[in-house]
């Protein structure tokens, strides 16, 4: 693989990602919540930053940005249709839009729900979805300004991804995430398995994300709605998967 895939924990509980080109050391970084710490690792790896990718306007996600260490300059994307709540972009998109970037494909996704105008960026070559507040490690982003029924559409549309896609996403909530879950009818082993794997990663302070699509689908309700034992667990038994999946949503607000 020519490309490293690099966590920066910010903030609190915030996760920015550098993908790195191996050979040129060009890195594209994906969110901007602290500067500091990801200018140390791109110091540490002797990257240089090409490219800012950003997935939605939220202060903790874009307030790094003017501190970033700058190099030869990098370039800013964002969504086309939010960019009056974003910083100024060097290249707005769109959701379906296809860039090239340090020789791999991104694609632009819709991610609606946290907020409307929030991307995705999904990276086919490294198999990695980088879904910001969207889809989470065992979980889903709250629902800010979309619709439940919009924030079901957004974690479809992964669903639809390869089973070994790694999910890259904008926080550390997964224990919070993962304590809800088990009430979801999860796969009974596969649960006790990922509590197990959490307190070994929070011993060794490692991040945890990139996670794969088929673990979620084992675990995250979200992606899980179709299930006629998350489907009774929520005592919804005849519900259609859109409805589930807003009572699940509802639920975790008040869990
Ligand atoms: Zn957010």
């Amino acid at each position: 693989m020519r490309y490293d895939i690099i966590t920066v924990p910010c903030l609190e509980d915030n996760y920015a990602y550098l993908v790195a080109d191996k050979q040129t050391r060009q890195a594209i970084l994906i969110d901007a919540p602290e500067a500091a710490p990801i200018n140390k690792a791109l110091k540490r790896e002797k990257l240089t930053l090409t490219t800012l990718l950003l997935t939605h306007h939220h202060w903790d996600h874009v307030e790094g940005i003017d501190g970033l260490d700058k190099g030869d300059g990098f370039t800013i994307v964002g969504c086309a249709k939010d960019a009056d709540r974003l910083p100024k972009l060097d290249q707005a998109v769109s959701p379906g839009d296809v860039m090239n970037i340090l020789g791999t494909s991104v694609q632009v996704m819709a991610a609606d729900g946290h907020t409307i105008n929030h991307i995705a960026f999904y990276m086919p070559e490294l198999t990695a979805l980088f879904s910001g507040d969207s889809l989470m490690t065992h979980g889903c982003g709250r629902l800010f300004e979309g619709t439940p029924q919009q924030m079901f559409e957004t974690v479809q549309g992964f669903a639809a991804l390869p089973d070994n896609t790694k999910l890259y996403c904008g926080h550390n909530y997964a224990d919070a995430n993962l304590e809800f879950a088990a009430h979801c009818s999860p796969d009974p082993r596969a649960l006790s398995q990922r509590k197990h794997h959490l307190n070994t990663l929070a011993d060794e302070n490692w991040p945890t994300t990139g996670v794969t699509l088929a673990l979620e689908k084992q675990i995250n309700p979200y992606l899980r709605t179709h299930l006629p034992q998350v489907k009774a667990a929520v005592g919804m038994p005849d519900a259609d998967d859109a409805a589930v999946f807003a009572e699940i949503r509802a639920r975790k607000d008040k869990f």
